[in-house]
């Protein structure tokens, strides 16, 4: 789930609250969470936080002891921030990662702050690395992405000009950085584009009208993120989508009933009427059901 304006979201949040705490302590209690293993965690303790801050949907954490860490949420993992150390016991998530801030008084109520990396899933997947600073930018992870989705991408054309799907293409962070599943479906239908048309196919102005849909949705879910998510970050973003997930329910445009196709770990929803002149693209799922 979380996707650009989710993790965007978190970022500015996280780094307006954070921004010259000092780190007490770094601990990692989560299993394979750490993806690295020199510098350890306890290299953050004694210094201070310098920035938090996103790269597609990576978090980076800027310390002052020239080390970082790179932190991928994957589909479950949270990155919260608690004005109180571990309270009651979690059986919602696992705890990964913990940092404690050393406040020292310097703003009242908020001296015990633990900022906490939480997974959700049944599946442990998000994913944490320490690196020296001068190494994130060059970190595989960060060097293979793709020019940022937002919030003013290059031109599509070029881009987008391969024989895959265009629900694919927008997915896959080497192309373009920071759409998933969910955000993918509210940016095809408001580009009026078929999930299925292939990025070479695209047409020179419907790339024009993708890019100002990807800009705009974005921003649009940014922008209401702004107004609806607080420290210290919900377990669940109340996520502005009108078309994902929102299958079997009339199209907000034009009132057509939104239909979907299930594979095994994605849906892709859609508006026949605005997106695929009419055509009810094949549920595999039912039709496996169905052989
Ligand atoms: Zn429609």
């Amino acid at each position: 789930m979380p996707e650009l304006p989710e993790v965007e979201i978190t970022a500015r949040l996280l780094d307006g609250a954070l921004k010259g705490a000092a780190i007490e302590s770094a601990l990692a209690p989560g299993i394979n969470v750490l993806k690295t293993f020199d510098p350890p965690l306890g290299a953050l303790e004694g210094h201070s936080v310098l920035a938090i801050r996103r790269r597609g949907k990576h978090l980076i954490f800027d310390s002052s002891g020239g080390v970082a860490l790179l932190v991928h949420l994957m589909s479950a993992g949270r990155l919260q921030l608690y004005d109180k150390r571990a309270g009651p016991r979690d059986r919602t998530s696992r705890l990964l990662v913990r940092v404690r801030l050393e406040d020292g008084g310097t703003r009242t109520g908020t001296s015990e702050r633990e900022l906490r990396l939480r997974e959700f899933g049944s599946k442990q997947a998000a994913w944490v690395k320490v690196l020296a600073s001068e190494a994130v930018e060059q970190d595989e992870a960060l060097a293979t992405l793709g020019p940022e989705a937002w919030p003013d991408p290059p031109p599509l054309g070029e881009l987008l000009d391969a024989p895959r799907p265009l629900h694919a293409l927008l997915r896959d962070q080497h192309v373009i950085a920071g759409i998933g599943r969910s955000w993918v479906d509210e940016i095809l239908w408001q580009a009026r584009l078929s999930p299925y048309k292939r990025g070479a196919d695209l047409l020179e102005d419907e790339a024009v009208a993708l890019r100002e849909a990807i800009v705009g949705t974005l921003g649009a879910a940014l922008e209401s993120y702004e107004q609806s998510v607080s420290l210290p970050i919900p377990d669940k973003l109340p996520m502005p989508l009108q078309v994902h997930r929102h299958e079997g329910e009339p199209c907000p445009r034009c009132g057509t009933e939104l239909r979907a196709v299930h594979f095994e770990d994605y849906v892709i929803a859609y508006c026949p009427e605005c997106q695929t002149e009419g055509r009810v693209l094949k549920d595999r799922r039912l039709s496996r059901l169905l052989r």
